[in-house]
């Protein structure tokens, strides 16, 4: 059965491209009935930032991203916080020092910085810097007072290995024989932590992942691990790199272009099914039979049950953000005529600031929430009910300014106003609308269209709202009466 794990670094809030290599790490294992694993890449003390790691919980927990096995869940392998785990990273790599496959490195910072520099001078030149004095040397006389790190000793060549997306990748490491330089990374650092490469190693080997989904920044890396594998003699997991997150201009995807927060985005109204939607699709796109149309519209329960890896794509992948737009307007119209659940918390969720706007100590909350039921489908986002008061002549009446009548209707005539709505407040019952209309463009001369903008400005104040019928239905046909005579005098 299969294993994925999301292992994030706690340097950062979680953005759209953790979210995407969380949930691809997700549904393969959900699709195939496996597990899903949560692991924290927090060794590197220096850069942990505060509050990162209840970021990563609360947006996996807001979007429905269920944690298996994790540090606060647990689990057999536990823990599961790699900054609890030194002494395991401890046994490994003395196995790797007594293989002779690793070694103690007491050069200097100094030392590694002139090599660094030198290594830039060679022809061609290189970012591979180490000489292994170390490895042909004896420790030094004073070396139990000496820091340290320990370095992997990379083989002469790397193992070839195929990922499942860009198939045979044949990466050699960068050794330059003539100056004798070698990539040999280090494995434990000064501080006795490891380093990223081999904590992930170490985990993926004993938390027992079978397939490891990550961005493709990572796939210069591989090569490292699978020699590190090959010198434990375990097999490595199956590796999928995925495409980078670029904007809609091929540029990498910055802080500034929308690489941000996730929890933010719920803060602006956003529905994490909208956030689900968007995310799968980049670098991913359903099988389609023969003929078959291309659905976009992708929930996590069904994805849960069906996630084929074929579908996933190389190119980059675009993040427009208009698209979210898009899924939200979708399910959010969903979401509200189908979810009572939903529909309550959006009634909750702007209550007190319609309160506010209207002067009012209450409303009734069963009208209010009739009203989001039937404008919910033409919002691209719930904000928007609020946005300028647009619906509040659901709740009293609006202000008429004729001048914007005549504008929209580019009518100036204001007795035939006059005249169109005293027949309209005469007529007993709003449902043969159409009957009602058709006599008055007979009778007046004019188009069909007048008299429903006449109708709507009476019933709005605007030419806004939803369709006639609706609101005449949620408002009743008494308060539409009487704002018809209202306009009227
Ligand atoms: N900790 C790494 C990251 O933050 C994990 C990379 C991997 O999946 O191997 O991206």
């Amino acid at each position: 059965p299969v294993r994925a794990r999301f292992a994030p670094s706690p340097t950062g809030f979680l953005h759209l491209g953790s979210l995407r290599t969380a949930l691809y790490n997700y549904l393969i294992a959900k699709s195939t009935g496996g597990t899903f694993l949560l692991r924290l890449e927090d060794t590197d003390q220096n850069r942990l930032i505060p509050g990162a790691e209840e970021n990563i919980y609360q947006t996996l927990q807001w979007l429905g991203l269920k944690i298996d096995e994790g540090p606060e869940k647990g689990g057999k392998f536990a823990p599961y916080r790699q900054s609890e785990r030194t002494a395991i990273y401890q046994k490994y790599i003395q196995v790797l020092l007594d293989k002779g496959l690793a070694y103690r490195c007491y050069c200097s910072k100094e030392r590694l910085n002139q090599l660094r520099d030198s290594a830039r001078l060679l022809k061609p030149p290189t970012t591979v810097s180490y000489d292994r004095y170390c490895l042909n040397h004896e420790s030094p006389e004073n070396a139990t007072e000496l820091p340290y790190t320990i370095r992997f000793k990379s083989p002469d060549s790397y193992p070839v290995f195929t990922d499942l997306l860009h198939g045979e990748i044949n990466h050699q490491p960068q050794v330059n024989m003539t100056d004798r330089r070698y990539e040999d990374p280090v494995l434990i650092k000064s501080d006795g932590l490891p380093t990223y490469h081999f904590a992930n190693v170490i985990d993926d080997h004993l938390m027992e992942i079978t397939h490891v989904i990550r961005g493709e920044e990572w796939l210069a890396s591989t090569p490292k691990h699978i020699a590190l594998y090959d010198a434990f003699g375990w097999t490595p997991p199956k590796f999928v790199h995925i495409p980078l997150l670029t904007t809609i201009n091929n540029k990498k995807l910055s802080k500034r272009s929308g690489d941000i927060d996730i929890m933010s985005l719920k803060s602006k109204g956003y529905l994490g099914e909208a956030l689900i939607n968007f995310s799968v699709l980049f670098g991913w796109s359903p099988r389609r039979e023969l003929g078959e149309k291309y659905n976009e519209f992708h929930e996590l329960k069904d994805l849960e049950k069906d996630f084929p890896l074929e579908g996933l794509t190389i190119g980059n992948a675009k993040v427009d953000f208009k698209k979210l737009d898009f899924f939200n307007k979708h399910y959010l119209g969903l979401k509200l005529t189908s979810d009572e659940a939903f529909l309550q918390q959006c009634v909750e969720d702007v209550y007190p600031a319609l309160l506010e706007r209207l002067n009012v100590d209450s409303i009734d909350k069963s009208y209010l929430a009739k009203v989001l039921k039937n404008v919910g489908p033409t919002l691209t986002n719930i904000k928007e009910f609020d946005n300028e008061g647009q619906f509040d002549f659901f709740f009293k009446d609006p202000k008429y300014q004729v001048e914007v009548l005549k504008q929209f209707t580019k009518v100036s005539d204001v007795s035939l106003f006059k005249a169109i709505l005293e027949e309209l407040s005469n007529a007993k019952d709003l449902h043969n609308l159409d009957s009602i209309v058709k006599s008055l463009v007979e009778e007046h001369d004019i188009k069909k269209k007048l008299v429903y903008q006449l109708l709507r400005f009476s019933i709005t104040g605007s030419q806004s709202g939803i369709k006639l019928p609706i609101m005449i239905e949620l408002l009743t046909q008494e308060t539409v009466f009487k704002r018809i005579n209202d306009l009227k005098s």
